[in-house]
């Protein structure tokens, strides 16, 4: 059986180093807010290349941080793209803003620069794009829209830790780069855990207030903040994933370029292009009969996941809210795409396996 994830033999590398920084962290007896989560802040801006990182308890917390941070008044428009992962939605939502769905390049699963101008108004404050699968978006023309209009970046950076864009990296761009360190992402912690990167000083401590009760000095809170830290234990594990997230890009590349050139052309394969150094998150592909390949896929022991089986304006919950905005190209996607196994843990032995029972299909 192949599976499609593992986080046991994923994290195998790792456990004796986890071992070490779990004892030092136990016998600390300092588990909130201290030198291991500060440690980890320096470290991971280092990584990205930008200023400030503060960490926070998870993706969608970074995401909801990151927009109020600005408070913006209550039914300000936030453009986002809509295929994303649920959370990216959420997050506009729990701070009062309407979610304005644009449309994904069809080529790069990437929200489209090119259908974003006609969705701004007069009452638009913010464009969260989301680096999908591991691919960054089109930051050059998002940058330009976002200055001629006078707009706020944030960047959903869940799945393109180390994934670069002309050079630069994923969380370096935007007014804010918002991190999940969710065990399945490429920088997995080994519980909920998440960071916002930043460049602004101000900005910075904005955050360091939010995400711990709208407080500096202990007991005295100076806004409506939230709980949402990172914790010691979960910084101390990061800082020793950190130092291998180059090596399990590398691998997972190389994993997908063995994809590229081994799948028959039936299979719509990712992009690739030299601006882009993509990390692969998730390996996607398209075809007509998706179901058919995943069923005859199982039945050959080689297991794949659906990034998503249904659209953001499609789900129960968003009756109401998003479903009178159309969305076929995103539907197109989550009709067709399948995902994979690509994680640290697969072999080259295995990707060859699957290659080439999905070119008998
Ligand atoms: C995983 C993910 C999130 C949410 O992160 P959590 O840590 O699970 O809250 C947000 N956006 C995208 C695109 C994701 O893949």
């Amino acid at each position: 059986m192949i599976e499609y994830e593992n986080l046991a033999r994923l994290n195998e590398p790792f456990f004796e180093d986890y071992k070490k920084a779990f004892s030092e962290t136990l016998e600390s007896g300092w588990f909130i807010l201290g030198n291991k989560v500060k440690q980890f802040e320096e470290q991971y801006s280092d990584y990205c290349g930008i200023k400030h990182t503060i960490g926070v308890a998870n993706g969608l917390d970074a995401l909801t941080l990151s927009l109020k941070a600005f408070d913006f008044e209550k039914d300000s428009e936030v453009i986002v793209p809509s295929n994303t992962y649920i959370a990216t939605v959420l997050s506009i939502l729990h701070c009062g803003c309407r979610p304005i769905l644009v449309e994904p390049d069809l080529e790069t699963y990437n929200i489209n620069p090119a259908l974003i101008e006609e969705k701004i108004t007069p009452k638009t404050k913010a464009i969260m794009v989301v680096h999908l699968y591991g691919k960054l978006c089109d930051m050059d023309k998002i940058e330009d829209i976002a200055c001629r209009y006078g707009l706020k970046v944030i960047e959903d950076c869940a799945q393109s830790h180390g994934a670069s864009y002309k050079g630069k990296r994923s969380g370096s761009f935007g007014d804010f780069g918002a991190h999940s360190f969710y065990p399945t992402k490429n920088l997995g912690a080994l519980a909920d855990a998440g960071a916002v990167t930043c460049r602004d000083d101000a900005l910075d401590e904005k955050i360091r207030t939010l995400r711990n009760y709208g407080s500096t000095v202990k007991y005295y809170n100076d806004e409506v903040g939230y709980n949402s830290r990172l914790d010691e234990m979960q910084a101390a594990f990061l800082s020793v994933k950190l130092k291998h997230l180059n090596a399990i890009n590398n691998h997972k590349r190389n994993l997908a370029a063995l994809y590229n050139q081994g799948l028959n052309k039936e299979f719509i394969k990712p992009n690739v292009h030299a601006d882009y150094y993509d990390v692969y998150h998730i390996y996607c592909i398209r075809h007509p009969k998706r179901d058919k390949l995943r069923e005859y896929l199982l039945r050959n022991n080689i297991k794949t996941e659906i990034h998503y089986p249904v659209a953001p304006n499609k789900q129960k919950a968003m009756k109401g809210i998003l479903d009178t905005q159309p969305t076929p190209i995103a539907e197109e996607i989550h009709r067709t795409a399948l995902s994979l196994p690509v994680s640290f843990y697969h072999t080259l032995n295995d990707v060859e396996q699957v290659i080439s029972v999905m070119n008998k299909f």
